[in-house]
């Protein structure tokens, strides 16, 4: 794993799917097989296989400290290109600075992470207005969780995780993307711990070679999320839990 501590130029990006999004890295110590945010190699020249480079943006509180009194007050995603809880985190804890400094600020924010870690942070979403915390969980199968994301966190200490925010009052949610086989299950699981969730298809072009490679039979397809979208939208529905597919 390369690992280097870089100044970068600016955080506060312009996001399409919120107002503004943080990346207090550049690449992701997680390397799940079907990231999308892979594409950042091309960007930074990084030759190495995804998911063994990470560039520390050391200073990234100092450069949103200065961001935020000169931006228009918007909402911000932590994070789109990386996982924001990923375990260099707990050493450089740029994400616990950057959110702190967010909170101070009154800026609305939505946290995402497969990282159990973000408990850590508990003490900052407590009182945040406008802060949710959302897991991403793929699946309830642990063993799929492996083949696609085998240095991410297992699946039960994600659930955990929004349990213990859930119940500490934080407005939680469930991303579930890309949505794999066994997700259709998750509204079971998650009812009480999640105060919605939402499913996310994503691109199964790396997922579904993946599924593949290990000779599982399934095509992850247009008709496979139609199918497990289907069972688990109608399973949220019955339990009562609201559920958005994008
Ligand atoms: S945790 Fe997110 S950003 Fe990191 S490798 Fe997995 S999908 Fe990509």
């Amino acid at each position: 794993m390369l690992v280097r501590e870089i100044q970068a130029k600016a955080i506060l990006s312009v996001s399409q799917i919120y107002d503004y999004v943080i990346n207090p890295y550049v690449g992701c110590q997680h390397g799940c097989s079907y990231c999308y945010a892979r594409f950042m190699k091309r960007f930074t020249g990084h030759k190495e296989p995804w998911g063994e480079f990470v560039d520390v943006k050391v200073n990234a509180p100092a450069l949103l400290e200065r961001e935020i009194t000169r931006k228009k007050r918007g909402s911000v995603w932590v994070s789109g290109v990386c996982d924001p809880y990923q375990p260099l985190e707990k050493k450089y804890e740029l994400t616990r600075q950057c959110l702190a400094i967010l909170k101070e600020h009154k800026w609305p924010v939505a946290v995402q992470t497969r990282s159990p870690l973000v408990l850590r942070d508990m003490n900052i979403f407590k009182g945040a207005k406008d802060f949710e915390v959302g897991l991403t969980i793929t699946t309830t199968d642990d063993s799929i969780r492996r083949l696609f994301e085998p240095n991410a966190p297992p699946i039960e200490t994600r659930i955990k995780a929004l349990d213990e925010l859930h119940k500490a009052d934080i407005r939680t949610y469930a991303m579930i993307a890309p949505m794999l086989p066994g997700a259709e299950g998750l509204a079971s699981v998650l009812a009480g711990k999640a105060d919605y969730l939402i499913v996310d298809r994503m691109n199964y072009h790396y997922a579904d070679r993946v599924y593949h490679e290990h000779g599982l039979d399934e095509k992850l397809s247009d008709q496979f999320f139609a199918r497990t979208a289907g069972q688990l939208v109608s399973s949220c529905r019955k339990l009562g839990i609201e559920c958005t597919v994008v």
